[in-house]
Formats: C-alpha cells, structure tokens, sequence
C-alpha cells in the first residue's frame, strides 16, 4: 500500500514537471519569437509580413480550403491554445469557431483584424439576413486597414520591437496601395457592357464596389447556403441576353454550381467559356505566386481581365 503511494506520488510529481516543460516550450521566452496562429491564409501573411523575424506564425486553412464551413479540429485547438496571439477574420467569416474565439479571448490577446475597419463600410448580405459581408480582403484597402490592425497589436504586445513592426508595415503597405493602384487600372481597361463578374458564390462583391465591376454569384455570400434550380436559370438567361463571355470558377468551392450554368447556356445557343479559377476564399498553393495575397489578388485580376478583355 505505502509503496503504490510512493509510485503514485513519484509519477505526479514526474507529471507536474513534465507539464510545466511543455508549458515553457510554447512561450515567447524559449524561442525569442511571438507564437501566433492564424485562421485564413490571407491574416497569416499580413502577420509574416509585419512580424518580420519576431513572430512564428501558423494558419489553420491552407490552399483550397473554405472557411465558411471550416470546423476546428483538436490539433487546431491545441494550436490555438500555444499561441501567444490569435488573429481571426470575424464578420462571422470563421461561422462554425465563433465560440472558440469567444472562449480563447478570455485567456489570450485575440483580435479580428476587421475591428478597425468602420461599420459603414460595409456591405450587407443581399439576402437580407443580420450581419456583413465578410470578405473585406477583396477591397485591397480594406487590407491595408487589416494591416494596421495587425501592427498595432504587435506593438501593443511587444513594445520593444515597436519600430521594425513599423518598418515592415510601412513597406507592406506600399506594396498594397500599388496593387491597388494596379487592380483599379486593370479592371476599367475591360469594356463597361461586359465588366462583369460571374462567380459560385458571392465572395466579390467588395472587389466590384472598389473597382467598378458588377458582380453576380450563384449561392450567396456564405457556401453554407444552397443554391437552387432558379439562381442557375437566372444568371443562365442573364449570361444568354448580355452576352457574357466568361464566368469563373473558385478554388474553394465544387465547380458542379457554375458548370451547371454553362451548360444551360449552352442548350440556349449562347456559348460561355469558363475564363479561369479565381481565388476567393483561400489563397493557392504555399511557395506558388499564389500563395501570397498579392499574387493571389494579381492572379484574379489578370485571370478576369484576360476572359473579359
Ligand atoms: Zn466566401
């Protein structure tokens, strides 16, 4: 009996010690640098870029993968759990982890990085239910806001590396206001009767305020919603009586949608091309062009310019 105590007691204390390693593994003061998990690509990138050599940055949602529906798996939580910092999109972008950033906030500095953006900026869902579009990263300048939002907290959680966090911003953003720049000039080079964007579903609908282009989507804002047999009869005659060359498909949602719609168009006489696949709500591939924001943006500009042209 006394000896099963002593084992008992042994193993515990063995069990203290071996937590509390792990628990000092996965703070700033082992590796030097901030532990930050991310949700979309596109947050991760902005931490990359404005963090520099200070942070250690993980992104749960890789290439192709859609957040509307992304459930966190255990691995995510305990990603979530070690990190010193969380940046999420909100707006209800992440729908199914709402509760988790809820639940992460009371222990851990966790931030959507559309806090600063103001409310009057943003667009509605066309289908009249509460809330905003949260696809602000479609407006380039939207991101730049993103980008503050992302360097003020850094500073706000490690003061002394204050001016690199404000070196890297200021040379990202120059980067972003020319992709702005670039995007705006490129969109109003295509004829004002044929800018028009067809997509699954409604991810662009800031990037046609910002830029001047009509945007039209089969399934809604969210994927989460279902299309039905009278959006693909719409946007099929909408696509016959104006003449629309192209439509896209997106990485990040099955292309049954908006095949279904060419092929409609098809049986009416009007032949419709699919001008390329855009990325919408994930980025491309991690070492590909793509798999950067400002190549994933310059990749959907040039890709609907070049069908609509
Ligand atoms: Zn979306």
């Amino acid at each position: 009996m006394f000896k099963s105590k002593m084992v008992l007691a042994v193993f515990m204390v063995f069990a203290i010690i071996v937590a509390g390693c792990s628990n000092q593994s996965s703070s700033k003061k082992e590796t030097g640098k901030i532990k930050v998990t991310t949700t979309i690509g596109m947050i991760k990138d902005i931490v990359d870029e404005v963090g520099g050599n200070h942070v250690e940055t993980i992104g749960l949602m890789k290439s192709g993968v859609d957040p509307h529906l992304y459930k966190a798996s255990q691995g995510d939580i305990r990603k979530l759990d070690q990190a010193d910092m969380i940046f999420y999109n909100g707006l209800h972008l992440e729908g199914k982890m709402v509760d988790i950033f809820e639940q992460m906030s009371k222990k851990k500095v966790t931030v959507a990085v559309s806090k600063d953006i103001p409310e009057s900026e943003f667009r509605s869902w066309d289908d009249g239910t509460e809330g905003h579009d949260p696809h602000i990263w479609f407006n380039v300048k939207h991101w730049i806001s993103a980008t503050n939002t992302v360097r003020d907290e850094l500073i706000k959680f490690d003061s002394k590396h204050k001016e690199d966090y404000e070196k890297n911003a200021e040379q990202y953003i120059k980067k972003l206001e020319e992709l702005d720049k670039y995007t705006e000039e490129q969109i109003s080079s295509i004829p004002k009767e044929t800018r028009v964007l067809v997509t699954a579903h409604d991810a662009f609908g800031y990037f046609g305020d910002a830029y001047n282009i009509k945007v039209m989507g089969l399934q809604g804002i969210s994927t989460a919603s279902e299309y039905g047999s009278k959006d693909v009869s719409e946007l099929r005659d909408y696509l016959v009586n104006n003449k629309i060359k192209a439509v896209f498909v997106e990485s990040s949602v099955p292309k049954k949608a908006i095949n279904a719609v060419v092929e409609g168009a098809k049986k009416k006489g009007h032949e419709v091309k699919i001008g390329g696949e855009l990325f919408s709500d994930a980025m491309g591939e991690e070492g590909t062009p793509e798999g950067k924001y400002i190549g994933m943006v310059k990749h959907n500009v040039d890709t609907i310019v070049n069908a609509l042209k």
